[in-house]
């Protein structure tokens, strides 16, 4: 028998040995590599049930919060991170809470988190970020989670297709050794979460949008008629009254069209705010349309004079209040206003709206800028309204507006050196230009009509210049619609062109009612007008916005004086003064002055004695039909007079 113990015996045994011990070893990792791999799948296992869970939780119960809390408890139940917190994106940007968990603090959704406050300033960093793992809470605010020691954090956002729709935060107070996997579980869980809250986002803003004003953020229509009714059934029971109030700017068309929409949006913005900054708690304000705001005041005892509380609000919207918060240098406009109140007016919402409704129509008749309650007559005088803008629409169509013809006299001569067209309705008792101008222009109807007029004025004065007459100037008023309009320069081109009438001839005016300044269209067309030797004229001086660098600015030559002034230089010493400084400034900036309203021979010489260069009113004849001015306009000076046959 071979004793072991020999030298190569004790080789073999000792290679066995080191056999044994390699396999041990192998065997040993093998054993770990396993161990770790059960380990792994069982993390694995967990975080699919985990996930798979709070998937099923959404697709049952299809509730936002009650599928936060399933992830929230499954996250901190099987990672490190023990304290955390998911927060919900909302339509309007607002960050909410929706639920957390603090099983450090020993309970789960007892107390709020300390950090929970983190809100914008956490979206906002957090942008982009899809699963980051800080060794200190990243924000101002998570320091407060650091001071409970939880200085580990991980966030996360809950995106879907890279839209963020909320986050989850989360601390600790141990490092995380497996981030790789709790990055899965944070991603896992916020993706199913994900498309909860996406759905959430997509049904609240499809809410938000039924109800409410896109631009200004008020309530819409709809809206405020669900809160109308409600609060009509409540003052039934409770015996109260209710009022509506509707508001509507005066002009807004104006801001539109001389500073553009934008500018238009911006106040609209801004009147909402101050609206709504204005009224109770218990009143609802909503915008219905363009520039139409409707409130409801709720619950007004019998003391209560709604009047009163309506004309308090309208204080705080008025030119200088809203102003005191404008950058912009467009003019601020009115508002014109009108109540009804439950049950007293009408005893349902439609009834209610439509007598405020009524009411403010009749407040902006009147003028505009005040407040006006409803009473039934109104109802009758507004159909009145809509009829004549019905007869407006169809004579407008019918061709019924023609220009008739203000001589224009040469001071101190007198002699009728041009016209002023003034636009006629030829019908029995028809109203001025004053009623049916306003009216055209809110039918969108005076570029058209205006057109005409240019056409038929500039036809009838080139044809008297043909004829000999000694034509300088052909007047036509151009509403500020038409200034806006890009057409008017083609258009006045054709015009000349057709009737050959030299530009110089011809001189437009514009009111001052219209604050133009600071468009630079405008400014732009006014001096492509003047570059044509077109004159421009500012009317009715004196009673606008006008200021000195605002003349400058609108490249005038000729003012002229507002009637109202022109009446008093006979008996009122400040009016002569006032005409005498007008004249005074215009001629510091190189214009001419025409004086309208001379109606007596008295005014006629103390205008011309005053240095006017024009003058026009009763005195020298009113508007009159084209042949009877041409009876009257002066034959040229000089050689190729007829004598004899010159009506001066
Ligand atoms: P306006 O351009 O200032 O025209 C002068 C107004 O004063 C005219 O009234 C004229 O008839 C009146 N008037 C003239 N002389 C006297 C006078 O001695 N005494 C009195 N009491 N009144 C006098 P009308 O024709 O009623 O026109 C009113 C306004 O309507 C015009 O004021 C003008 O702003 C506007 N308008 C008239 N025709 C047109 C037009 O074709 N287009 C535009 N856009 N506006 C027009
Ligand atoms: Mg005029
Ligand atoms: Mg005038």
């Amino acid at each position: 028998m071979a004793d072991p113990a020999t030298p190569g015996d004790s080789l073999a045994w000792r290679r066995l040995e080191r056999r044994f011990a390699r396999e041990r070893t192998a065997r040993s990792e093998a054993e770990t590599i396993a161990e770790d791999a059960t380990r792994r799948l069982y993390r694995e296992q967990i975080k699919l049930e985990a996930i798979l869970q709070v998937a099923t939780r959404a697709n049952e119960s299809n509730d936002i919060e009650e599928t936060t809390r399933q992830g929230l408890a499954s996250l901190t139940e099987h990672t490190v991170w023990k304290c955390a917190h998911i927060f919900y994106r909302d339509p309007s940007d607002r960050l909410s809470a929706v639920a957390w968990v603090d099983h450090l603090a020993g309970s789960d959704t007892s107390r709020e988190a300390p950090w929970t406050t983190c809100g914008q300033e956490l979206l906002n960093q957090a942008n982009g970020v899809r699963c980051e793992f800080f060794d200190e809470p990243p924000f101002a605010a998570g320091a407060s989670a650091s001071g409970h020691g939880l200085q580990h954090c991980c966030i996360c956002s809950i995106s879907v297709h890279g839209r963020c729709f909320g986050l989850i935060e989360a601390f600790s107070n141990v490092p995380d050794r497996d981030q790789a996997l709790s990055r899965e579980f944070f991603e896992g869980i916020a993706q199913t979460l994900g498309y909860v809250y996406k759905r959430e986002h997509d049904r609240r803003m499809i809410e938000h949008m039924a109800y409410h004003d896109p631009l200004t953020g008020l309530g819409n229509r709809a809206q405020l008629f669900d809160h109308l009714d409600l609060a009509i059934r409540r003052a039934r029971r409770e015996q109260h009254k209710v009022a509506v109030m509707a508001i509507n700017v005066d002009r807004f068309r104006d801001i539109n069209d001389s500073a553009g929409t934008r500018a238009g949006d911006a106040f609209l913005v801004e009147l909402a705010q101050r609206i709504q900054s204005s009224i109770r708690d218990i009143d609802t304000v909503a915008r219905l349309g363009g520039d139409e705001f409707m409130i409801v005041f709720d619950g007004l005892g019998d003391s209560e004079d709604i009047t009163t509380l309506g004309q308090r609000l309208l204080r705080n919207l008025t030119p200088e209040a809203l102003n005191a918060k404008r950058a912009t240098q467009t003019p601020t406009p009115t508002q014109s206003a009108g109540v009804a109140i439950y049950p007293d007016d009408a005893r349902d919402a439609e009834g209610l709206a439509h007598c405020a409704e009524t009411a403010m129509q009749r407040a902006k008749a009147e003028g505009g800028d005040r407040l006006v309650a409803y009473d039934p007559a109104l109802a009758q005088r507004n159909e009145q309204r809509r009829q004549l803008e019905q007869q407006v629409r169809a004579a407008a169509e019918q061709g019924a507006f023609a220009p008739y013809y203000q001589p224009l006299v040469e001071l101190p001569s007198e002699r009728v050196i041009g016209a002023e067209a003034l636009l006629r309705w030829q019908m029995a008792d028809a109203p001025g230009p004053d009623v049916f101008i306003p009216i055209l222009e809110r039918l969108g109807l005076m570029h058209e009509v205006g057109t005409q007029v240019l056409r038929t004025a500039l036809q009838h004065a080139s044809q008297w210049l043909n004829e000999g007459r000694d034509l300088q100037r052909i007047s036509v008023n151009v509403s500020p619609v038409q200034l806006q309009d890009d057409r008017i320069l083609d258009t006045l081109d054709q015009i000349l062109a057709e009737t050959g009438l030299p530009a110089d001839r011809v001189c437009l005016e514009i009111t001052e009612n219209v604050y133009l300044e600071g468009d630079e269209h405008i400014r732009t067309r006014m001096a492509a007008l003047r570059a044509r030797g077109i004159a421009i004229a500012l009317d009715d001086f004196g009673t606008g916005y006008s200021s000195l660098g605002y003349l400058q600015w609108l490249s005038l030559d000729t003012l002229k004086i507002d009637k109202s002034f022109v009446f008093g230089v006979a008996d009122q010493k400040h009016h002569l003064n006032l005409v005498r400084s007008i004249i005074g400034i215009a001629e510091a900036l190189e214009l001419a002055v025409t004086a309208e309203g001379i109606e007596t021979p008295e005014i006629a010489r103390l205008i011309a004695a005053l240095g006017c260069t024009y003058g026009q009113g009763y005195h020298y004849g009113r508007a009159m039909p084209a042949d009877e001015l041409w009876a009257r306009l002066a034959w040229p000076r000089g050689p190729g007079r007829i004598p004899g046959n010159d009506p001066q």
